[in-house]
């Protein structure tokens, strides 16, 4: 109180010098600060209550705060559900990429033509990064998989 007294009469005391208007200042900034500080320390325990209450109460539809409870645990239900999209998503490229040694022992296409003679030994070349089937010279893309051929220039 001696403080708010003293800033009373300051602001009233026109003839104060610059450099105790400074002071106050610091003096009023760092009061504020503590206060913010008190502030956040509240709303900290707020949410330990909310916390507290809504674990004693989210399944009791009498409680006051049972509104409130239902609101949390829909977000949590989409969370959960959210969650699962991103694991399903994450789940399909790892199909996707496991595919890959999978594949290898696959049926070539039927009516793929048969590998000539002079390209067996190239035929390395030929094979799908992919998948591993053999695709004849210069295929643009890999007649079992589809993927891009890489293409000898
Ligand atoms: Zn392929």
């Amino acid at each position: 109180m001696a403080f708010l007294n003293k800033i009373g009469k300051k602001i009233g005391n026109v003839a104060g010098s610059a450099a105790d208007k400074a002071k106050d200042l610091a003096e009023i900034t760092k009061l504020n600060s503590a206060i913010s500080s008190e502030e956040k320390q509240i709303q900290q325990n707020y949410l330990e209550i909310g916390k507290l209450i809504f674990e004693h109460d989210k399944d009791n539809p009498n409680s006051p705060a049972a509104e409130l409870c239902r609101k949390i645990l829909a977000s949590q239900q989409k969370i959960e559900e959210l969650r699962q999209k991103i694991t399903e998503i994450k789940e399909d490229k790892e199909d996707e990429e496991q595919a890959v040694p999978i594949e290898v022992g696959a049926p070539v296409v039927p009516d793929a033509e048969p590998q000539q003679t002079a390209d067996t030994n190239n035929a390395a070349e030929n094979l799908c990064k992919n998948c591993g089937t053999e695709n004849p010279e210069n295929s643009k893309f890999c007649l079992n998989c589809g993927s891009p051929m890489v293409v000898r220039e």
